[in-house]
């Protein structure tokens, strides 16, 4: 297992939810943390200084991840105050509960920006630096939807299942240069965005009970310490779905 010491990692979405946990748990095993948000500044500071009372470095730096320019930024801003980015999580993400009939072109093209193109201006962002130093690790975080259509909308499950066929590409022609590329399928963990979401019925869940940000962040953390997972899906649904 690697030792995340001094690595750098950047969580996108961190300020609530499973973003938050990850950051925080890539934290505790030794990692310098990027705190990204979009509009939540209060939440991503005060993470931002529970990461500093560790002893480790973090900043918290403002972009829509949707945004090439503002992903520019993010990771210019991120060498500049840490230095190039070793660990990227793609966890930044939208669910918008909208049923056959009602998504308009503006609806799709949104949530595919949001969460899939999102996803890829990172990763293209930070692999130069990863592939100068030969070590790499890319955690992406979809959805059950990838699998089973899920309970948001058609715009959604094929934002998340994109992630998947992305994150198989990136790892067969990374894998021989010490970057490894994985992406973690959550359901029904209890956050916001469940909240938010009527249909999110713990009826679809064999074990009987909603999942624990805990239980996506661990995965995360074995994920960024482990180098020979690669091209897998992780998935932390409590058996929604089985493969
Ligand atoms: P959440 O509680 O709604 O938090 C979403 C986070 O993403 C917030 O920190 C938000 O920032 C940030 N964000 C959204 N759009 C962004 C953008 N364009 N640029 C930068 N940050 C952005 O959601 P969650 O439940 O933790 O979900 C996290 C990820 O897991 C998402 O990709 C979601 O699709 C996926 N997921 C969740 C579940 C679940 O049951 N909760 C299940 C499957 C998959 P602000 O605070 O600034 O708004």
């Amino acid at each position: 297992m690697d030792n995340l010491n001094g690595k750098i990692a950047v969580v996108t979405g961190a300020s609530r939810g499973i973003g938050r946990d990850i950051a925080f748990a890539l934290a505790q095993a030794g990692a310098d943390v990027v705190v990204n948000y979009r509009a939540t500044t209060e939440a991503a500071h005060s993470l931002r200084d529970r990461i500093l009372a560790l002893g480790w470095r973090a900043v918290a730096i403002q972009a829509d991840v949707s945004s090439a320019p503002q992903v520019a930024d993010l990771i210019h801003q991120t060498t500049e105050q840490l230095g190039p980015p070793d660990i990227l999580v793609n966890n930044a993400g939208i669910a918008r509960v909208q049923r056959p009939g009602e998504i308009q072109e503006d609806d799709w093209d949104y949530v595919l920006n949001q969460n899939l193109k999102s996803c890829f201006l990172m990763t293209e962002a930070v692999l130069p630096a990863m592939r100068q130093r030969r070590w790499g690790r890319i955690i992406n975080i979809s959805s059950v939807a990838a699998q089973t259509g899920g309970v948001v909308g058609p715009h959604y499950a094929a934002s998340k299942a994109g992630m998947h066929g992305m994150a198989h590409y990136y790892a067969r022609h990374l894998a021989t240069e010490g970057i490894t590329v994985n992406t973690i399928a959550p359901a029904l963990i209890a956050t916001d965005m469940l909240a938010a979401n009527p249909s999110a019925s713990v009826a679809h869940i064999p074990v009987g009970r909603l999942g624990d940000v805990s239980e996506v962040s661990s995965v995360a953390v074995l994920l960024a310490q482990n180098g020979y997972i690669t091209g897998q899906t992780i998935n932390v649904n409590g058996g929604w779905y089985m493969s």
